[in-house]
């Protein structure tokens, strides 16, 4: 009787803090309400039969006790639905190993000897069955719906509080009553009811109106998950030793299949992670598109190819025109997001085939494969004219006005890779020169873009000019496997000083490119880092290096201060 209210009080808890609350998702709680409707209903089932003296198994209370999971289950399904409307691949396969291992358990010791055991009715061994597959339903989706993350409200932690007692008072009656030492009314019994009593509270505290907000996706691969994974594939080795001790082979298929499924979801896991862990090695985390490492593969993969097969190569850099003003006027914030429009104007204009990377700070670079239709330069004005044709809008509303320079080159499949770099980023500078919001094409035969007048010249030219070294050298020394990494400040102070040395300063002339390379060699080792000075000089004697015959020298000295 006593029971009969608290679950009948639970129901009507329901209702209440349906009607008080008015939650996001009332189908949930329509459902958990239904459901404990339907145990109260097995309950009066149950005891009007035992009460007339009927002592065969009361069909009716146990056909409406199995529709509560049925209820409780499609609640939860719901409700996870709702907390993380997205696909979850992850945390699928990860509440998959946990229910196979669960069921290993569950088959092992309740399931498989109540259905063979001496002295059990057919009713009793159906009993026996339909409930712990019931329970197994039941904790697949509570895992769920654990593995989902997110805010826990009070009242979430009451709901996960009675299908945790629930699946313990089940698991505990089912051993009990194979074993025949169930009693009514015992402990059992008392955590069924603190699990309704759970269950009510839930429904009635406020924070059951939020329990079915959308919540942020989590990573997954947590220290505590990767261990409760590794105790669930544990289990079916283990339950095979406990049962190999114990000279009961009965169980051995299904164990071992387990095993093996086991086996495969966690391949399966593994290798979501490993694509996962390659798509992050390979983005750019602010903007999104590819980065630095995988646009340097992908140009080595190219030239590769075009040495193969013939064929050119094709790049463009596009850098963001006076970037430092965006983020001084509107903030880092702001410049971070106009980064991240820019990005997204390039990545829509260009094709799906093109390689569209973030090269640096606010430079983006766009290996073009296969053929252009209507060749190179238009599309680079086509890019050029997406990212001017409409300001960027931030967060606050704010519209800002955003440009790029555009470098484009086209070499022959026989060129280098740092060629190509050093041609694309010469006709950029050339663009940069020219006046900025503009596309520059390099001429292939002079890589520098000249007509300028030398005392144009200024301090943040040749600091662009030692940067662009710095990048290609470091390139050419990345493409060695046996690379033991030298730092790129190594590399900048080798390229810096050869700027000082072949431009003439202040009282003293321009060493030649002969002299410059014997200074450098004297002090290789001591002053330079030896493999980045062997680096730039090789590069340097196969014209890779170009010198501006610049008349800058007090602004070089300024630069290099
Ligand atoms: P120019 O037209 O000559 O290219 O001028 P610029 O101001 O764009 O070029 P400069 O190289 O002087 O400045 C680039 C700035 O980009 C400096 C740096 O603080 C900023 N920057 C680099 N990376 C990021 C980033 O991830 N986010 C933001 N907000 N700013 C960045
Ligand atoms: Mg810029
Ligand atoms: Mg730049």
């Amino acid at each position: 009787m006593c029971y009969c209210l608290v679950s009948l009080g639970t129901a009507i808890a329901m209702a209440v803090g349906l009607r008080l609350h008015r939650p996001a998702g009332r189908a949930i709680w329509r459902l958990l309400a239904c459901g404990q409707m339907m145990y109260v209903g097995g309950d009066v089932a149950y005891f009007t039969a035992t009460a007339g003296g009927d002592t065969s198994y009361p069909v009716l209370a146990n056909l409406l006790y199995v529709s509560q999971y049925v209820f409780v289950a499609a609640a939860l399904v719901l409700l996870g639905r709702r907390r993380s409307p997205q696909r979850n691949v992850a945390a699928l396969v990860d509440t998959a190993i946990l229910t196979v291992a669960a069921g290993v358990l569950w088959w092992v010791f309740l399931i498989h000897p109540a259905v063979t055991g001496p002295g059990f009715s057919a009713l009793d061994r159906v009993g026996a069955t339909i409930y712990p597959i019931m329970d197994l339903c039941l904790l697949t989706v509570a895992i769920r719906l654990l593995l989902g993350g997110g805010a826990r409200q009070r009242s979430y932690q009451l709901l996960l509080t009675f299908l945790g007692l629930t699946l313990f008072a089940d698991t505990a009656y089912a051993l009990m009553s194979l074993h025949g030492v169930y009693e009514v009314g015992g402990w059992s019994d008392a955590v069924y009811l603190t699990s309704y009593v759970a269950l009510g509270v839930a429904a009635l505290h406020p924070s059951m109106r939020r329990m079915a907000e959308p919540v942020e996706r989590r990573s997954g691969a947590t220290l505590y998950r990767v261990v409760l994974l590794a105790m669930a594939t544990s289990t079916a080795p283990a339950v095979l030793i406990v049962q190999n001790l114990r000279h009961d082979e009965s169980s051995d298929l299904v164990v071992v299949t387990a095993s093996a499924v086991l086996f495969l979801l966690v391949l399966t896991r593994m290798a979501g992670l490993i694509s996962a862990q390659r798509r992050i090695a390979m983005t750019d985390g602010l903007t999104g598109v590819y980065n630095r490492r995988f646009l340097s593969e992908a140009l080595r993969a190219r030239s590769e190819r075009a040495v193969r097969h013939g064929g050119t190569l094709a790049m463009l850099l596009a850098d963001v025109d006076h970037f430092k003003n965006i983020n001084d006027t509107y903030g880092h914030p702001a410049g971070d997001q106009v980064l991240r429009e820019v990005a997204r104007r390039l990545r829509d204009t260009c094709r799906g085939t093109d390689v569209v990377a973030r090269f640096g700070g606010e430079e983006f670079a766009v290996l073009v494969t296969g053929e252009v239709p209507d060749g190179l330069p238009a599309l680079a004005e086509r890019l050029r004219e997406r990212i001017a044709g409409a300001p960027v809008l931030v967060d606050d509303g704010t519209a800002i006005a955003v440009t790029v320079s555009v470098g484009a080159a086209v070499l022959p499949g026989s060129a280098s890779t740092e060629e190509l770099l050093i041609a694309t980023d010469a006709a950029l500078y050339a663009a940069k020169r020219g006046g900025r919001n503009r596309v520059v094409t390099s001429d292939p035969e002079r890589a520098t873009p000249t007509g300028s007048d030398p005392a144009d010249i200024g301090p943040a030219d040749i600091d662009r000019q030692i940067q662009r070294w710095t990048t290609v050298v470091s390139e050419s020394l990345r493409r060695h496997a046996d690379d033991p990494g030298v730092p790129a400040s190594m590399v900048a102070g080798v390229c810096a000083a050869w700027a000082l040395m072949r431009t003439a300063g202040p009282g003293r002339p321009a060493l030649s490119a002969e002299q410059a390379r014997a200074e450098l060699l004297r002090c290789r080792g001591v002053h330079f880092h030896p493999r980045a000075l062997d680096e730039f000089l090789a590069l340097e004697r196969a014209g890779v290096i170009d010198t501006p015959e610049t008349a800058a020298a007090p602004q070089l000295a300024a630069t290099l201060g």
